[in-house]
């Protein structure tokens, strides 16, 4: 299986392989969600299946009483019985969407949205935390630009954050093969 796992001179652990998120065991795993939190397809339908009946209960407790989640923001809910402690349900931009503005303000929201991710991890107390590509599936955005996104993004919670934070090991996982591959060449890594 491509595998790369790597420590950064500020000792967070870094892996990136094929797997199904709904399969993996870390405090935190984090959904691909839409405004709606409604799990209706990509990684969302797998985590809303494999986690069970509270997941949804708690997504839609949260739409009814504070109605739809922003672009770029996310929330959280308890594991239900998924291998983690708690879902960060978080709205990546749609690539090239209208109402979406350029490209650079994806990109933008993107890397703004998992640093906040990494940083409320630490804040809940979080260890380790896994991840899919965030907007690198149905909503379109190219997957070498994601995995620059995620790359810039690790880089910036690695250099600025993890020295005193909980947070240690971040994940990201892909469903498929090439999928992992874009990312770890993204990440420098030799194929093994
Ligand atoms: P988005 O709508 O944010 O683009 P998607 O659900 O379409 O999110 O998928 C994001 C990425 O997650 C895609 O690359 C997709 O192939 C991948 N993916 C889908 N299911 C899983 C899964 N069970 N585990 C890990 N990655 C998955």
């Amino acid at each position: 299986k491509m595998h790369l796992s790597y420590i950064t001179e500020e000792g967070l652990q870094i892996s990136i392989y094929t797997g199904d998120i709904t399969e993996q065991k870390s405090d935190i795993i984090v959904n691909a969600s839409n405004t709606k939190l409604k799990h209706v397809g990509g990684v969302a339908l797998a985590i809303a299946k494999a986690g069970g009946r509270a997941i949804k209960q708690e997504c839609d407790a949260y739409i009814r009483k504070y109605g739809d989640l922003q672009t770029g923001k996310y929330i959280k809910t308890s594991g239900g019985n998924l291998r983690c402690k708690h879902v960060i349900h978080a709205v990546g931009p749609i690539w090239n969407a209208d109402d979406m503005g350029d490209q650079r303000h994806c990109i933008d929201l993107l890397y703004n949205l998992l640093l906040d991710i990494f940083k409320y991890s630490s804040f809940l107390r979080a260890k380790s935390l896994a991840t899919p590509a965030i907007s690198g599936g149905i909503y379109g955005m190219p997957l070498e630009t994601c995995a620059k996104v995620f790359h810039q993004a690790v880089n910036e919670y690695s250099a600025k954050h993890s020295g005193k934070a909980s947070l240690k090991e971040i994940t990201i996982l892909n469903l498929h093969d090439d999928a992992t591959a874009t990312f770890i060449l993204e990440f420098g890594g030799a194929f093994t």
